[in-house]
Order: C-alpha cells, then structure tokens, then sequence
C-alpha cells in the first residue's frame, strides 16, 4: 500500500484524502511538480522544487515549508515507498475555503506528494515515433495564465490532448494565439534542420527542465541549439522532431498531421540525444 504524504502527514493511499472545499479542486487553485526518480537518485530536484516555489511565487501562494524542506519530503517521500525508480508528484494547494473563489479565504495551503512506479510514458512509441497533431485550440496567452505558472489548471492542455486523441495522435502541438509553436500538451518541442537544433523561446510554453538538460547534452555533443519563434512550417519540414519532458523523457515524433518528418523513422540526433538523457538520469541526481 503506498503511502502519500498530507501535511507532514504519511497517509495509505485508501485514505489520502482531501476537502471537498479545497480550492485545488474547486478551482485548480495551485501549482505542482512531476519529477523523476532513476536508480535512487532524484533528477533535478533543486530545479524542480525552485520552479514548484517560483509557481506559488507568481499567485501569491505561500508553501508552508522552505524549499530545503519540500526537497527533503520528496526524497523521504520515495524512501517510505521503498520507490528508486519512480515519478513524483508534489503538489501545494491553496486549501481549504468556501465555496466562493476568493483566495482570502484559505488559511493554510494543502501539501501533498504522492509517488509512484511508472515507466517511460509512450512505450513502445520511443522505437518509431510519435504521431502528433496541431491542434485547434491555444495555448493559454502569457497575459491571461503564464504558461510557465505549473498551475493546477491543465484544461487548456487537456483540450488539447482531447483533440489530439479525437485525431488519432500520440501528442497534440499547441499553437499561441500568433500562430507560434508553443509546446505539446505536457512537453516541450525541439526540430532539427541541417544539424541545428531549435525551439521555441519560453514565454509561450513551460520551462522545462528536461528542455534545459537537453540543451546541455547538445551542447557537450556540439549540436547548437537556437532559441527561436518557430511555425508549423518548420516542423513539417524539419529533419527531425522531438519533445521532452518528465513523463515523456525524449521522445521522437515522426508524423505530424499526416506529414513524414524526415526519413519517417527516429533520427540520428533524436536518437544520440535520448541515449546521452539516459545516461544523465542514471548517472546524476540527488540519492533518495
Ligand atoms: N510543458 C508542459 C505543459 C508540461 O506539463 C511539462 C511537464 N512538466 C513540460 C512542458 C516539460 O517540463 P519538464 O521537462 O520540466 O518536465
């Protein structure tokens, strides 16, 4: 039975509960994180808890615990579950109120970690790709919900992937407003034209640690990587696709709406880049 960490609390998962009054489930009222443990070491820990800590900084959520001691929870969080290869989620709600939304009304943020075993998310699709589709819904603009907030609030992302399933694909590309490539709906986007790497700039979309520790393994390999707007043309005409993130690690996409990217198969810097992430994640890390 695992065991989920409630307010320095350690709950069997049958009874982890929370209020109904919560305002993270009434109104997605939060902010959370995903991280990954590999071999009992935790992958960017300090990153995640800073960018868990920055969320609640940009709605004025105040985590009732130092970032050292969020950090500490996390790792004692997997040691309770005997968990050394896992994916963990922290999450920091406004708590408990009433039933209007103002957040004046919560007097103590909800804590919550919850881990889990859970492999690499796609499968057997890492072998031949992603199918990924555009879809017609936005991402939410910088000026309405800051895609870099990790908020409770996924619905726009969760449109997104209702589209893409409803379209037959593994992952869905969301647009911004102008028509910029943002990200997908729980990963970011790289294309490779001519052996340079690029992706969009991070006011669109989330910054996300696995973007950033792909920028240093490109970097080591000296693959360039460009920070640039990009369109939908750019992908189609890529010679290659990916996307990364915590879940999805790096995964290849090799279709986007019906197009072949490239040689249709995974290619040679997609694939030399998910083998230099293994060897990071099994190799780095903070120990449980
Ligand atoms: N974009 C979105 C919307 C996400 O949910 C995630 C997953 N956290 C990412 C990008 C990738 O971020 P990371 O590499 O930090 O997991």
């Amino acid at each position: 039975m695992s065991l989920i960490y409630i307010d320095g609390e350690y709950v069997p998962a049958e009874n982890a509960a929370v209020s109904v009054f919560d305002h993270g489930f009434l109104y997605g009222d939060g902010v959370f994180e995903g991280i990954r443990a590999y071999g009992g070491r935790v992958f960017r820990l300090e990153d995640h808890v800073r960018r868990l800590f920055d969320s609640a900084q940009a709605i004025m959520l105040c985590i009732p615990l130092s970032q050292e001691e969020m950090a500490l929870a996390i790792r004692d969080t997997l040691r309770k579950n005997n968990l050394r290869d896992a994916y963990v989620r922290p999450i920091v709600t406004r708590g408990y109120g009433d039933l209007g939304l103002d957040p004046l009304k919560c007097r103590k943020p909800t804590v919550i970690i919850v881990a889990v075993e859970w492999g690499a998310m796609y499968g057997s699709l890492y072998e031949v790709g992603l199918t990924a589709i555009s879809v017609s819904v936005r991402r939410n603009a910088p000026d309405a919900l800051p895609p870099n907030i990790k908020s409770l609030n996924y619905l726009n992302n969760i449109l997104a992937k209702i589209e893409a399933n409803v379209k037959g694909g593994n992952e869905a590309i969301i647009l911004d407003s102008q028509g910029r490539i943002s990200e997908g709906s729980g990963d970011n986007i790289f294309v490779i034209k001519n052996k340079k790497v690029y992706t969009p700039h991070t006011l669109n979309n989330l910054k996300g640690i696995t973007r950033e520790a792909v920028f240093e393994l490109a970097e080591k390999n000296g693959i360039e990587v460009i920070e640039t707007d990009l369109g939908l043309f750019d992908l189609y005409t890529g010679d290659e696709v990916f996307v990364t993130g915590t879940a999805a690690e790096v995964a290849p996409v090799t279709k986007i709406d019906g197009r072949i990217i490239g040689s249709g198969k995974p290619g040679p810097i997609t694939k030399e880049l998910m083998v230099a992430f293994r060897e990071l994640a099994m190799s780095s890390g903070t120990p449980i």
